[in-house]
């Protein structure tokens, strides 16, 4: 997924995926890694809820899923339409506010549903879509 992690016991930062042990002090990495997994592991199973209907599980599994990483931007989309699901409509731009404001300006089609979402009043049934890492 391109991500990259900081070695724990030297300065070393950015190291890339691929590396089991620190290119610096060779500390062991794996367990870095693992823990690297864990947002997307949280935001599959919150797409699995949401299929079935446990929107409320799903937001939970969401919520856990952001504050291991305030990055995620398709964490912040799916939670978005979680919270349409509940009539939530505050929290719903909320969440699709913070995922344009994250989103690289490559991602032109998702930015510009996210925007016809936010524009139209009263709000309209439009969800973008999110992909998922499974
Ligand atoms: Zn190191």
């Amino acid at each position: 997924m391109g991500e990259k992690i900081d070695c724990p016991l030297c300065p070393r930062r950015d190291i890339p995926e691929g590396h089991v042990t620190c290119p610096q002090c060779n500390a062991d990495l794996s367990y870095l890694w693992k823990l690297q997994e864990v947002p997307y592991v949280f935001f599959n199973e919150a797409v699995q809820l949401s299929r079935k209907g446990d929107y409320i599980e799903a937001i939970q599994k969401v919520l856990a899923s952001i504050s291991l990483n305030p990055d995620f931007v398709d964490a912040y989309i799916l939670l978005g339409n979680l919270y349409q699901e509940e009539k939530h409509e505050k929290e719903a731009r909320g969440c699709f506010e913070k995922a344009l404001s994250l989103l690289p300006e490559t991602e032109t089609e998702l930015k510009r549903q996210l925007y016809s979402f936010l524009e139209t009043r009263p709000v309209t049934k439009i969800k973008p879509k999110i992909r998922a890492f499974l």
